[in-house]
């Protein structure tokens, strides 16, 4: 595949190559993997290929004690040629499916690359499979095909597909609504900031359970805490919240701000903010010091795959004292990342979508010191002699907050002590 860049200023002075070509990512299934932990009454139906149900089982693992709450519809051959009826066959595995599984609430059907090749309509399946139920357990459909995305916009089409199911908010009511799936540790965390901040009332999407959705109004402040949620946060707006503009909490600094952008949304004094964050700031300190001495002056470079590049790359660089040699990114979101980009040095080497052969030329010429890129890359550049962290480990992972600050260090250091070890 012939690849193409050009060169355009993203939002302020920063320059931003936009590359069109060859992409090597994951597709959007992988984010079953975390929301499926995250809403546990939710089952997960990919209707999909066989490579669809072995990447879920393989990325997931297998439960041994519990019913998984994901599973594949396998598209046969006769589904593919069209000399099956796939509506009917899907109407009897979910019939089936929630027979046997009466504690699923919310069932979400997960179009894949085959099932959009054929144009079978998840929509329409899902809206009939609802009125069959009669309000037993919420249908709905979502896209997590790998066809022209990246793996972390599956949970975006996913949330997308919950806003139309949110209760209004009461007229009046002021409310944080927090973006993007966080570990429930993690969330707990935030919650008591937010609470000792006085934050009136408080909400997460996606919840823990799907019959706990939150409410959605002109009151709505929204926080995203995952980069990667721009058209939920469209959606939401269309139905009247305020997208606030804040770094994402990575990193002590990114942290404050983004706990300092809520409080300001409500009318609370700085002060405050900084009186409550200060010994979670000082942990965070503390943890951070022993990491910041192996990273400091090491070279970085991001390949696009999860779209966090821009606030780790931010966090690394101002935190840890590494240098970015290059920051790609699947897609450059301005209006999710205007305040990222504002923090990002001006003679960063940013760009944007991936022309794969290209990319590869300049990290070859550039040898950093650390590569961030897929899981398919890593191994063949690994071979190659560089040193390389699964960008996806960082999806995984409880990174965000000022009590994971230091973990997060530690993910990037890892690899250089072994790739240190290694040489010896
Ligand atoms: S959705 Fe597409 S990219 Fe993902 S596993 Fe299935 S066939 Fe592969």
């Amino acid at each position: 595949m012939s690849g193409a860049s050009d060169i355009a200023s993203c939002g302020g002075s920063l320059p931003v190559q936009r590359e069109h070509g060859q992409r090597q990512v994951f597709c959007g299934l992988a984010g079953i993997v975390w929301l499926h932990r995250k809403i546990q009454d939710a089952f997960f139906l990919v209707v999909g290929s066989r490579t669809c149900a072995h990447l879920l089982q393989s990325a997931a693992g297998v439960m041994i004690f519990a019913e998984p709450r994901f599973g594949t519809a396998i598209l046969g051959d006769r589904d593919l040629a069209g000399l099956a009826d796939c509506n009917e066959e899907l109407d009897r595995v979910v019939t089936e499916l929630l027979a046997r599984r009466p504690d699923i609430g919310t069932l979400f059907l997960v179009a894949s690359c085959p099932s959009e090749v054929i144009k079978l309509d998840l929509d329409n399946a899902a809206a009939r499979l609802a009125r069959e139920q009669q309000g037993r357990v919420r249908v709905l459909a979502y896209s997590g095909s790998g066809l022209d995305t990246t793996f972390t916009q599956g949970e975006d089409t996913c949330l997308s597909a919950l806003v139309p199911e949110l209760p209004e908010a009461d007229a009046g009511g002021e409310a944080l609504l927090v973006l993007g799936t966080l570990p429930d540790v993690v969330e707990d965390q935030f919650r008591r900031l937010f609470e000792a901040l006085g934050i009136p009332a408080l909400h997460f999407l996606p919840p823990r359970r799907g019959s706990e959705l939150p409410p959605v109004g002109p009151g709505t402040r929204l926080l995203a805490a995952q980069p990667f949620v721009g058209g939920t946060a469209a959606a939401l707006v269309d139905r009247g919240a305020t997208l606030l503009e804040a770094p994402y909490p990575f990193g002590i600094e990114g942290t404050r701000a983004w706990l300092g952008a809520a409080a300001a949304a409500f009318g609370i004094a700085a002060a405050r903010v900084d009186e409550v964050t200060a010994p979670a700031v000082a942990r965070a300190e503390r943890g951070l010091e022993r990491y910041r001495a192996q990273l400091a002056g090491k070279r970085i470079s991001f390949l696009p795959d999860s779209q966090l590049e821009i606030p780790l790359a931010r966090f690394l660089q101002h935190e840890c004292g590494m240098t970015l040699v290059e920051v790609g990114v699947p897609y450059l979101d301005r209006r999710m990342m205007g305040a990222e980009l504002d923090w990002l040095p001006s003679d960063v080497r940013l760009t944007e979508g991936q022309d794969l052969e290209r990319q590869l030329d300049r990290l070859r010429a550039d040898r950093p010191d650390l590569t961030v890129c897929g899981l398919g890359l890593a191994n063949p550049l690994e071979a190659e002699g560089l040193t390389t962290k699964w960008s996806i480990e960082l999806v995984f992972s409880p990174v965000h907050g000022f009590d994971q600050a230091a973990d997060l260090a530690e993910l990037f250091v890892r690899p250089l002590n072994r790739r240190e070890r290694l040489a010896f």
